[in-house]
């Protein structure tokens, strides 16, 4: 599987990679975010939304669990850092909130993988080690179905150029990195059928 990555340098450059995963995504979609407390999971879906055209304030939803706004189509957004079992995940709807109208944002979605669809993307965000600067955040891009690795390329792009446009000083340097990490273990997930509903 291709995995892409790419280093942030403040929130405002998280934004910036949320924003160029916006036009890539479509009505049905879903994207887990993983990370620590602080990792920058909101920051991501705060440029996300801002690109899906939401005006409402967005803020992680730990208490409230799930909040909704409106974009260029439905977005529900969900933090279950704050439920203890799948059955408190069921118990909220989760099923109904998986539709094909609207996308949905899941905040820790990595506690409840088995409950996700099979085709998805996985952002996982990273704190920086002791000796880096504090701003600093690893963001990795894991797609789960091909039509995610055309996305996941399409938002590189866009990203790129998004942020060569914000930065102040001209830099070479690179921050996306493609790696490959092994397939998962057979048995899961390996059998994929290729959908022809998708227009
Ligand atoms: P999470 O939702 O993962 O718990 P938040 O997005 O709420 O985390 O908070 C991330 C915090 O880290 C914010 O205060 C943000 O300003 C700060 N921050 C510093 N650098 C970055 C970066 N490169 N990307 C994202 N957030 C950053
Ligand atoms: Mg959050």
């Amino acid at each position: 599987m291709k995995v892409l990555s790419v280093m942030t340098h403040s929130a405002e450059e998280t934004r910036i990679v949320g924003a160029a995963l916006a036009p890539n995504l479509l009505p049905g979609d879903v994207v887990s975010l993983s990370g620590d407390l602080g990792a920058g999971k909101t920051v991501f879906v705060q440029g996300l939304c801002a690109a899906l055209g939401v005006e409402d304030r967005v803020l992680s939803p730990t208490f409230t669990i799930v909040h909704e706004y409106e974009g260029r189509f439905p977005i529900i957004h969900l933090d279950i850092y704050r439920l203890d079992s799948f059955q408190e995940v069921l118990d909220l709807g989760f099923e109904e909130f998986l539709d094909p109208s609207s996308v949905v944002l899941v905040e820790w979605g990595e506690a409840i993988g088995p409950l996700l669809p099979r085709r998805f993307l996985e952002v996982e965000l990273r704190q920086p080690g002791v000796s880096d600067p504090e701003d600093h955040r690893a963001l990795t891009f894991r797609p789960h179905g091909a039509e995610w690795i055309a996305k996941v390329q399409s938002m590189r792009e866009t990203a790129e150029t998004l942020l060569a446009a914000a930065s102040e000083v001209a830099t070479t340097e690179t921050r996306f990195f493609v790696t490959d990490e092994p397939q998962a273990p057979p048995g899961r997930g390996r059998i994929s059928e290729t959908g022809t509903d998708s227009g």
